[in-house]
């Protein structure tokens, strides 16, 4: 194939297939447009690839390990002796996890008509895109464009990322042996992550935070729970720290979660007259629609909030607006989940930024020691913390502190979009015993009328 001399016209292009493009490809053929989707590596993006699903499954992995270790034997009557870890066998473990997930995501697209196509894309103008892949280069003229080429490590001055001394955090997850010690330079959920899992595999862990506290935004109370967690793991914690002084302070590898940048820079987006943001991402509406009305954007490139569950959303928001929806992007709420031990998971507003924010807060708390189906699980160590306004009781923000805090905040989440009130909470039925319940009782416990802790007269 010569280079450009093919052209193709297609309905909806989509760039980029992590979790904000594959999700906007399938919607869109959900509701009848043929889709063209332009991937330069591999599916599913960095959070199936190299991100959220490799995280976590380290977390789980190591986590298992920690636990058969047990730092005090015999808990539950189980003792285990002559534990072996095997590292390469758990990134081999982790790899399954992300193939047998890309492989689903490939079936997805093929089993929705996409047409998948393996290249890198970028703008010749505002209605064609031009493709180098493995057999060559395309031009495809479209009739609608999706933008979701993600985001990258942001680079620090002097610093190189050469994935040995100075590593990305997803370089950190393919690491080919565990070394003996590591230093982390960050404050966000991925620092704290990584740092956990190398502490579980027995790694000698410092952390390096930038400011003088860890995950800005989280409730203050939460957050010694989770630094005591991650002391408790015998990771050391300096904060305060320059970023360009971390790697004369340290002699070990270093790991730099510093956020990430916008992949805009080889799209050519000056040729189609898409405009950028002050932080190189694509400027969009709330309807994913950029300064070229027929050319979306979504996900990481855009420049938000780097999460996949943002990303997803939008990508959605996006198929549905250019098949003539009138939808938006408008989350009154984003939860955030931080696996560390003890898990951390937050969604709407802390006490703090709601008496901010002018409401008369009211709180409920109920610590996980007095749930019968936390010491069933040897899990005492959390609590849930709810966050009302005191003059019509509606729900305004949660912290939840313990295991599958991550999975538990989904409900209220939904209970905040829906405008429920402490009322609503406590008047459902919780399955029992259930971890569920500690948003019962913290919701009682702001209305006075916690059942398993004392309420004060
Ligand atoms: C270590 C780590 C852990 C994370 N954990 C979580 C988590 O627990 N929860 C969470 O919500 N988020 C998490 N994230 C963030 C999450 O991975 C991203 O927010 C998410 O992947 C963004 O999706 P996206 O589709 O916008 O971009 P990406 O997933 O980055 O996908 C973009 C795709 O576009 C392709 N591409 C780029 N340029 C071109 C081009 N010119 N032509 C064709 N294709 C192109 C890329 O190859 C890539 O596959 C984590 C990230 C990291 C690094």
């Amino acid at each position: 194939m010569v280079v450009g001399d093919v052209t193709t016209a297609v309905d909806v292009l989509v760039l980029g297939a992590g979790p904000g493009g594959y999700v906007a490809a399938i919607r869109a053929a959900q509701l009848g447009h043929h889709v063209t989707l332009v991937e330069a590596d591999m599916p599913g993006g960095t959070c199936l690839n190299r991100g959220c699903i490799p995280l976590k499954a380290l977390l789980s992995s190591s986590e298992r390990y920690r636990q058969a270790r047990q730092e005090e034997p015999g808990v539950m009557g189980i003792h285990v002796e002559a534990l072996t870890l095997n590292w390469a066998a758990m990134q081999d473990w982790k790899q399954g996890v992300v193939n047998r997930l890309a492989e689903g995501v490939r079936k997805l697209i093929s089993g929705n008509a996409i047409e998948y196509v393996h290249g890198k894309g970028w703008f010749i103008n505002a209605q064609e895109v031009r493709v180098e892949g493995e057999y060559g280069s395309h031009h495809f003229k479209f009739d609608h464009c999706i933008i979701a080429t993600g985001a990258e490590a942001a680079p620090v001055p002097g610093l190189p990322y050469d994935g040995k001394q100075v590593l990305t955090p997803e370089q950190a997850l393919a690491l080919p042996a565990l070394p003996a010690a590591l230093s982390i330079y960050g404050d966000d959920y991925i620092a704290l992550e990584l740092a956990t899992v190398f502490a579980r595999l027995d790694v000698e862990v410092k952390l390096y935070s930038p400011g003088e506290q860890l995950l800005a935004g989280f409730d203050p109370a939460a957050l010694r729970l989770v630094q005591a967690g991650l002391r408790k793991l015998g990771i050391a914690i300096a904060t305060k720290t320059p970023v360009e002084k971390i790697t004369t302070i340290t002699e070990h590898p270093v790991i730099i979660s510093n956020g990430v940048c916008p992949r805009t820079a080889d799209l050519h987006v000056s040729d189609a007259d898409i405009e950028l943001t002050a932080n190189n991402g694509i400027a969009v509406n709330s309807m994913q629609q950029s300064s070229v009305p027929n050319i979306y954007a979504v996900g990481d490139c855009i420049g938000g909030q780097a999460l996949a569950s943002v990303a997803i959303k939008q990508g959605k928001v996006a198929a549905e607006v250019l098949s003539g929806q009138r939808v938006q992007f408008a989350p009154l709420v984003i939860p955030r989940v931080v696996h560390t031990t003890p898990e951390l998971a937050t969604v709407g507003y802390t006490t703090q930024e709601a008496a901010q924010a002018g409401y008369n807060v009211v709180t409920g708390r109920f610590p996980l020691a007095a749930s019968g189906r936390a010491l069933t699980l040897a899990a005492e160590n959390g609590a849930a913390l709810i966050v009302a306004d005191a003059d019509n009781g509606l729900l305004l923000g949660a912290t939840l502190v313990g295991p599958r805090a991550g999975d538990l905040i989904g409900q209220l989440t939904l209970a905040i979009e829906m405008g429920a009130t402490l009322t609503d909470l406590s008047e459902i039925l919780y399955p029992h015993p259930s971890l569920s319940e500690i948003v019962l009782e913290g919701s009682e416990n702001a209305q006075g009328r916690a059942i398993h802790i004392l309420t004060k007269p």
